[in-house]
């Protein structure tokens, strides 16, 4: 069966989009542990990331590279971290969390709240950065 992800690739589901190419796909995190907070996916269904053919797994963090700097760009954070784990959903991703001043760090257990028209415009400021 279809990973959610990959029901979101294929448009089944509906998303904030922020990039796609023809391997992978960017979107924003539905509940987000810090405004802009997005997930980077391979089209290609695989688990485990590190179970990716190693040119697909390369190509996954050069395809997140400009979406962090649009993050920085958008947001003005310290920085944007990133985060690999990958226990709820069974599709590889990266999670790109921008870090703002106010918090020493991030969680992914820590949860921010958004209207849907205010992740409308979080998706649309960073896709205006790339
Ligand atoms: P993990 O597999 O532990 O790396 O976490 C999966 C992440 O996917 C979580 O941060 C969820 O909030 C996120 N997520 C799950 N379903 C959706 C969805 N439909 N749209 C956006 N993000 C999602």
């Amino acid at each position: 069966m279809a990973t959610i992800f990959t029901k979101i690739i294929n448009g089944d589901i509906p998303s904030y989009k922020i990039a796609e190419n023809d391997q992978y796909y960017a979107f924003l995190d539905i509940n987000p542990a810090a405004k802009g907070h997005t997930l980077v996916v391979p089209k290609l269904e695989v688990d485990y990331i590190f179970d990716l053919p190693p040119d697909v797994l390369g190509g996954l963090l050069q395809f997140a590279q400009p979406i962090a700097r649009a993050l920085d760009a958008a947001f003005r954070p310290v920085r944007t971290g990133i985060i690999v784990e990958g226990l709820e959903v069974p599709h590889a991703h990266v999670h790109l969390i921008p870090m703002y001043p106010d918090r020493k760090g991030f969680s992914l257990g820590k949860k921010e709240s958004f209207t849907a028209e205010e992740m409308q415009a979080i998706a649309a400021a960073i896709r205006q950065k790339l």
